[in-house]
């Protein structure tokens, strides 16, 4: 069987429409689907009412613990909260001041002004870093997207703007609040020791933090078998997802549930 709880569609930095994401799923043969758009829940107004799968609610929260940028996938929120609704606009409003911020920051170190481009890009999207690498792309600047982000947009260099994102502890409350799971997106992607690690995973859980994603995506067997470790330390269940953006080169939409180790509490084991 076949589960992915992280992916996205156009309606935040990814290629396929809800509906052509929901199809891939299908032609992937994924049973257990969650779509996680950065800071927005609206691809869900745009699929079937009866999918052919068992589809969740999810979303991946930008946040910040420290000074460092952090995501936080929520599963199984209520998209009708009022409050969570609330939050997520004015994430909204965040990423387009932000968008603004990263424009001028760029401006400063010599490129010219990416924002209409952007904006054209995005077509209505959620904005987000990546639409940057597209226009430095379109423009000649850099020659594919993770040069823009080496270079450009990465952590650490002039795009990389994160100032106005809530505290991972508040982005995990709307979560919890809303009815949903806190879940711990892609913990080998921060840039950190592992001493770092287990303090960002302590902090998570003391937070009301009860998922941790132990596959992401492509990864070796060591570090699952690492990640699968850490959530038993910290009593933590174990999500899994493909962290899907567009065909190539991100990995593929659905992960087997049964690479999952079985020293992990699944965090579908109810939905499914
Ligand atoms: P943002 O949501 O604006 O903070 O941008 C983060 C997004 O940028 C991630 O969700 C990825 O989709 C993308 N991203 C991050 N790092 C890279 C990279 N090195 N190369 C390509 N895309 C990246
Ligand atoms: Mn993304
Ligand atoms: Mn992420
Ligand atoms: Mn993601």
């Amino acid at each position: 069987m076949k589960i992915d709880l992280h992916c996205h569609t156009r309606v935040s930095d990814g290629v396929l429409t809800p509906s052509e994401l929901l199809e891939r799923a299908l032609e992937q043969q994924v049973s257990l689907l969650a779509i996680t758009d950065h800071d927005t829940v609206d691809a869900y107004q745009q699929l079937p009412e009866t999918p052919a799968l068992t589809l969740i609610t999810g979303v991946e929260i930008s946040a910040q613990w420290g000074s460092m940028g952090v995501h936080i996938v929520g599963l199984n929120v209520d998209l009708n909260n009022a409050s969570f609704q609330t939050q997520l606009k004015q994430q909204q409003v965040a990423r387009e001041q932000r968008a603004e911020a990263i424009a001028e920051r760029l401006v400063k170190k010599g490129l010219p002004n990416l924002l209409e481009d952007v904006k054209r890009l995005a077509d209505g999207s959620q904005i987000g870093r990546p639409h940057f690498a597209e226009a430095m792309l379109e423009r000649g600047i850099v020659n594919n997207q993770q040069a823009a982000f080496k270079r450009h947009l990465g952590a650490g260099k002039a795009g990389d703007v994160k100032a106005q994102w809530p505290h991972m502890s508040e982005a995990i409350e709307w979560i919890v609040a809303s009815g949903g799971i806190a879940v711990l997106a892609h913990p080998l992607h921060y840039k950190i020791t592992q001493t770092k690690r287990r303090a960002l995973i302590s902090d998570f859980k003391a937070a009301g933090g009860e998922a941790m994603e132990v596959i992401s995506g492509s990864q070796s067997q060591a570090e699952t078998t690492m990640l699968a470790k850490l959530c038993e330390t910290y009593s933590l269940k174990a999500s899994c997802g493909s962290d899907f953006h567009r065909p190539n080169p991100w990995s593929e939409l659905g992960i087997e549930a049964n690479a999952c180790p079985s020293i992990c509490e699944p965090v579908w084991q109810n939905w499914i």
